[in-house]
């Protein structure tokens, strides 16, 4: 009898120790626009939208859900773990400006004031990357196209959710709102060099396919949310921005065999947004003091530059050439198809997606984005290195999946 009521007190006492870590503290929301849904449930009704900059109160949290309190709009439900930050808002009002927490004193940094000026200098057109951002998945949809597909609603809580902290504070460098600043003045840049292949079913069935593997991945939300647009080339390629957005080429996309296989192309691209490898140059040349240790550390950043606009447009422009020209290293590439089959056994698509892709690549390059990538046959090696057989062999291809499979 008195072991258990030592036992209670004790648990009683470390229970409260954990209410008083997470109860009640005040988080801040870090994306454009964070939906309070009714429960834990990426498919539950949402209550009502946060902007960006709002505090709200901890209830409670688990690694993908926070349960939240807000006075002002009254509201009261779950927020998405990945929409929040610790972080206060540096700026009077509701807009965290991130501009101020840039790089003290290196000058580099991706707002929409970098954006405005950006634009009426390059007199660049952000109407298709405004029109890409705008295509929207329908939440009934999603949901339709999740339990025909056999696949899964982002309600299982995998082993890639051990995080120990709201994910925003992981961008100790660069914030969620200054990836999507870079990545839409990206986007805006390859998009002046390439046409959209339009087609707004082929369109909306890959944008359900990525936002089936977004909601079961480890950060379900970016600043503005992923979007994919098909370009218009026979070329076979596929390249994201640090913003969200995924291109495909109308040559992949056609080459392809099954929804498996454009799953794959797409968790390919989500992972090298997830792994931040866009931001990697940007993040170094934050960390050193000044451009030659920028230099020395690789980067093609020239001379030591005060202007943030002249900053912004070197940087802009390094990327888009690693996008289009030069590529991530072999190691990135191996690591973004790791990812890759993780992030499609999360979403309950076939990992051996992945492999069928691999072996359509074009063998050598002919000047395309995947020219630069390791060898088709090297990856598929190192795939299935990591993919345990059974994954590989086992086919829970629904047949709905194989029938709604379309290229055009
Ligand atoms: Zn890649």
């Amino acid at each position: 009898m008195k072991k258990i009521l030592i036992f209670t007190v004790l648990g009683a006492l470390i229970l409260t120790g954990l209410e008083a870590q997470t109860g009640g503290k005040t988080l801040y929301v870090a994306v454009k626009s964070a939906p309070v849904k009714a429960s834990a449930d990426i498919f539950a009704e949402t209550k009502g939208n946060l902007a960006q900059g709002q505090a709200v109160t901890v209830v409670s949290e688990n690694a993908k859900w926070t349960q939240v309190r807000v006075v002002s709009p009254a509201l009261a439900g779950w927020i998405s773990t990945t929409s929040l930050t610790s972080r206060r808002p540096t700026s009077s009002g509701n807009r965290v400006n991130t501009g101020e927490l840039a790089l003290a004193g290196k000058g580099l940094s991706f707002s929409s004031e970098m954006e405005q000026a950006y634009k009426s200098d390059q007199k660049l057109s952000y109407d298709a990357i405004d029109r890409m951002e705008a295509q929207n998945v329908d939440g009934r949809e999603l949901l339709k196209f999740i339990t025909d597909g056999k696949l899964n609603r982002g309600d299982k809580p995998g082993s890639a959710y051990s995080l120990q902290q709201p994910v925003n504070d992981m961008y100790d460098e660069i914030t969620m709102e200054e990836a999507y600043y870079m990545g839409r003045t990206v986007g805006a840049r390859v998009l002046s060099a390439y046409k959209i292949y339009t087609n707004a079913a082929l369109t909306a069935y890959l944008n359900n396919i990525c936002q089936t593997i977004v909601i079961n991945s480890p950060r379900p939300l970016l600043f503005n949310g992923y979007h994919v647009l098909i370009l218009d080339t026979p070329e076979i390629n596929a390249l994201a921005t640090p913003g969200g957005h995924i291109f495909i080429s109308r040559g992949l996309v056609e080459a392809a065999t099954s929804e498996d296989m454009l799953a794959a192309v797409i968790a390919h691209e989500i992972s090298h947004i997830q792994l931040e490898h866009g931001l990697e140059s940007v993040k170094l040349f934050r960390l050193t003091e000044n451009a030659a240790d920028a230099r020395r550390s690789g980067i093609a950043l020239q001379g030591k530059q005060d202007d943030p606009k002249i900053l912004f447009m070197q940087t802009i422009a390094e990327s888009v050439d690693t996008l289009t020209h030069t590529g991530y290293s072999r190691e990135q590439e191996f690591e973004a198809d790791a990812k890759a089959a993780d992030l499609l056994v999360l979403a309950g698509y076939q990992p051996s997606g992945l492999l069928d892709l691999l072996k359509i690549l074009p063998r050598s390059g002919s000047g395309g984005w995947y020219s630069t990538h390791p060898a088709p046959s090297a990856r598929i090696s190192a795939v299935e290195g990591i993919v345990p057989a059974t994954w590989v062999r086992q086919n829970n291809n629904a047949a709905v999946r194989a029938a709604r499979f379309r290229t055009k």
